[in-house]
């Protein structure tokens, strides 16, 4: 009885901790506007709806139909990338600037937002796996060669590039099934293409100053040769004069407009390297080693895959042009311009937000963002084909079961779990990797992974082959 119990309460946590935006569904399932986070709390408890989903938070509404609910129009960006892709969801609202101006507004207010990462080495992975079977087939009776049979089909990618396509495309076709969207806008035009140079260039000859996507694209060119090289021509060190910009390796050679074979020179030298190569160009030029050390520094050789990373692009605004809303394609520098202009931080999700229509440059976009935090959704698999493990020298250790269900377990399912001892102890919410001795591995973020029974556990969302949580803006992956 003398014993005093002192009881902590738990400090509650304000609704900025929280994403403010919750999934809404009428009772047949159907979209409706999204609703703020406390809102969806009191709906929950009055028992007026039920959690749908939870990994994006669903819920649906037991006593409302689409044919009562006022719809607002809600944009989807997107913008793809070689790791990552920011996705962002945001109500679409317009206002007509001042009278003086021509620039009209688009104010949009961020709902939800999301980074999807990608699945890495899958290219890897897939030569593991075709070794493997080349062993196997090695141990069997003499079989004709069968290796000059295969066709690729129409519009094939390769599977690296296929996966972050599917990758996109899942989650957009999953987002339009909970949220009324009727616009996509996309970040899927490349920066430095021929035309857009070529256009720059004839723009440059009429003088006409816009501040259109030409006049960004030209300026942007400029300011990052300057940055690269200095202001003076790179062949004879002359400053102050009117400077080219100069293909490293001529066009008539194969050169293209990318940035890394641009350089700048005065109108001389330009003209007299004329359609030489760099090498014949610089012969008996004392300062050749110097001259050719400073451009190799910035130059790249052209990548292999430029070519595929545009057609992973274009496939994309085809495939997401099947799925209903309306789709429109944007440029990269606009959209990092509207988010300097709207004082964002850097993130693949905040400049998702931030994609617009290209060929829309009067469109000034004001963002107004109040949350901070974002669905990581990481692309994880769905286990391995491969049943014998093996050490880092490729020597066998052991096998997988056949069986992917442990205890009514699989691994990707995402549970609730306590932890008995250990510095880990409480309650913990992640994906677990099952095992089937009954001692599972859970994995909360993206932290070190730590042991849970499975008497310990109560399932929470079923394995989609991804892996969900949040973070802040900023923070460090
Ligand atoms: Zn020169």
């Amino acid at each position: 009885m003398s014993e005093v119990e002192t009881v902590v309460k738990k400090p509650r946590k304000s609704s900025k901790d929280y994403p403010r935006c919750v999934f809404v569904l009428d009772k047949h399932k159907k979209p409706l506007m999204p609703c703020s986070s406390p809102r969806a709390r009191k709906l929950l408890e009055s028992g007026r709806a039920v959690v749908h989903c939870l990994y994006p938070f669903v819920i649906r509404l037991k006593d409302r139909l689409l044919k009562d609910s006022e719809l607002q129009p809600i944009g989807l960006g997107i913008d793809p990338g070689s790791k990552e892709t920011g996705i962002g969801l945001y109500r679409i609202v317009h206002q007509s600037n001042s009278q003086l101006s021509l620039n009209y507004h688009q104010v949009r207010y961020v709902l939800w937002m999301a980074t999807i990462v990608h699945r890495p080495m899958i290219s890897k992975r897939l030569k593991t796996r075709a070794n493997y079977r080349k062993v196997r087939r090695q141990k069997l009776r003499y079989r004709p060669p069968r290796f000059n049979n295969r066709a690729r089909p129409k519009g094939w990618l390769p599977p690296s590039i296929q996966s972050k396509l599917d990758n996109i495309v899942n989650l957009v076709k999953k987002i339009i099934k909970y949220v009324p969207v009727t616009l996509i806008n996309v970040e899927a035009v490349k920066f430095d293409t021929r035309s857009k140079l070529a256009k720059e260039l004839d723009k440059a000859k009429e003088s006409i100053i816009t501040e259109s996507l030409v006049d960004i694209s030209a300026k942007s060119v400029m300011k990052t040769l300057i940055s690269r090289y200095g202001k003076h021509c790179v062949y004879c060190g002359k400053k102050n004069c009117h400077l080219e910009i100069d293909h490293i390796v001529p066009r008539s050679k194969g050169g293209t407009d990318r940035l890394s074979n641009l350089t700048l020179a005065c109108r001389e030298c330009n003209q007299s390297k004329d359609n030489k190569s760099l090498k014949t160009f610089l012969v008996g030029n004392v300062n050749k080693t110097k001259i050719l050390s400073t451009i190799r520094s910035f130059y790249e050789m052209p990548t292999k895959d430029a070519s595929q990373v545009q057609a992973y692009k274009t496939k994309l605004v085809e495939t997401l042009e099947t799925l209903g809303p309306e789709v429109h394609s944007g440029f990269g520098q606009q959209t990092k311009l509207t988010r300097l202009a709207n004082h964002l931080p850097k993130d693949h999700c905040v400049d998702a937000v931030c994609v617009k229509d290209y060929t829309d440059p009067k469109l000034d976009i004001k963002v107004v963002m109040k949350t901070t935090k974002y669905l990581v959704i990481k692309a994880m698999g769905r286990g391995k084909y491969q049943r014998a493990t093996f050490d880092a020298k490729g020597n066998k250790t052991g096998h997988r079961k056949r069986q992917k269900f442990a205890f009514g377990y699989q691994t990707g399912d995402i549970v609730k779990g306590y932890t008995t001892k250990g510095p880990n102890k409480g309650w913990h919410v992640g994906r677990i990797t099952i095992d089937h001795d009954g001692q599972f591995d859970i994995k909360v973020k993206d932290q070190k992974k730590f042991g849970v029974s499975n008497r310990n556990i109560k399932l929470v969302q079923r394995s989609d082959g991804y892996q969900y949580y949040f973070k802040d803006i900023g923070e460090a992956a």
